[in-house]
């Protein structure tokens, strides 16, 4: 199987040096794309480390589900990802045809010719956010309680955007939490999740702001829905300012669907009046490159107070940890 992919845009792989290139061979291997990179086992651990952070303030009743990093390619178009971000979007391909066309591929190949002209789409796309494959199961289960639901939801997710920039990967982690439930609630629980997840943020020793975002709807169409989404307040992020503070990396985003996803895939109330949805989205990967960047490479010298948050054991404790101290370090030229 390969994934299908569109052009990238020329200016994404500018070559110049960027403020977190330092991290770079602390954090991941190469794998011969940009946006796409093994992991360190320090790195690795530093993510699960903060996953277990947000799995903590996960609110009583929430049900956990992990998907896999592709999903039903009908559902995906259902949802409408293809009016807004065409251009993100990895479709799965596969050689689908009779063995004779299958063969006369490879041997295109084998004799330095093109053997992806023979490719043809699967019912797969790669999953391009966490939450997407919650809805249609939401919707099986029959009509919203007055309580509504909570999920937990976390998957790879694949988006389009080559970059060389260690905070815009290709293939990156994403952890959520999903409200479904009437206007009221949904809209609780966004509010309750920008106040928690500042308190996270600002224990983990994070610098960031909340602000309005607007997704880059594709097109001169979604400029307009990029303005109204702001307009209406439907998307908030959590920034932090990794290489300036003009333009700031979303570390997490707030989001208020409305009724879309209710009326797509009809998840309705006991009046049959369509849900309500909301998702909290966490970028794992970026979180731990903005952990990184702000407490250095070496997690010993992390503040206590951080270390002692991720579970790090006190032993590895080296005595020059506090955030001051630490600040003082890295002036020193660490
Ligand atoms: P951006 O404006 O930076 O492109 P986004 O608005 O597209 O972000 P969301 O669609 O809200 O991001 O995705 C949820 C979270 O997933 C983001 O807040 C971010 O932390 C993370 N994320 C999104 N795109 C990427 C990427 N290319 N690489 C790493 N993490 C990402
Ligand atoms: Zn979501
Ligand atoms: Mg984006």
């Amino acid at each position: 199987m390969k994934v299908a992919i569109v052009e990238a845009p020329a200016d994404a792989n500018s070559l110049t040096a960027d403020p977190l290139d330092h991290l770079a061979d602390t954090l991941f291997h190469e794998m011969g794309s940009p946006g796409v990179y093994g992991r360190t086992a320090l790195y690795e651990d530093v993510v699960e480390r903060i996953a277990a952070v947000i799995s903590r303030n996960r609110e009583p009743d929430t049900e956990v589900m992990r998907f896999p990093p592709v999903m039903n390619r009908a559902q995906l178009e259902k949802s409408g990802y293809l009016k807004s971000f065409p251009n993100l979007l990895g479709c799965v391909c596969g050689l689908h045809g009779l063995e004779s066309e299958i063969d006369a591929a490879v041997r295109r190949f084998d004799s330095g010719g093109d053997w992806t002209a023979s490719l043809s789409p699967a019912d797969l796309v790669l999953s391009p956010a966490a939450c997407y494959p919650v809805y249609p199961i939401a919707a099986s289960r029959g009509p919203v309680p007055p309580g509504g639901w909570r999920f937990d939801v976390a998957a790879d997710c694949f988006r389009r955007e080559p970059s060389r920039h260690l905070d815009r990967l290709q293939s990156f982690r994403m952890r959520e939490f999903v409200c479904i439930g009437s206007a009221d609630l949904v809209s609780g629980f966004r509010e309750r999740w920008i106040m928690r997840a500042q308190k996270i943020a600002r224990d983990l020793g994070l610098t960031f702001r909340i602000d309005h975002a607007n997704d880059p709807f594709f097109g001169r169409v979604g400029q307009m829905m990029a303005v109204s989404q702001k307009q209406l307040s439907l998307k908030f992020e959590l920034l932090v300012p990794l290489r300036s503070e003009e333009r700031p990396t979303a570390c997490m985003s707030f989001n208020y669907h409305r009724d879309h996803f209710g009326t797509t895939w009809g998840i309705v109330d006991a009046a049959s009046a369509p849900a309500h949805t909301a998702c909290v989205a966490f970028g794992m990967d970026r979180l731990a490159v903005a952990m990184f960047h702000t407490h250095g490479k070496d997690v010993d010298l992390w503040p206590i107070a951080v270390r002692d948050l991720l579970g790090f054991p006190e032993a590895d404790r080296r005595p020059t940890s506090t955030i001051e101290e630490l600040r003082c370090a890295k002036e020193v030229g660490s």
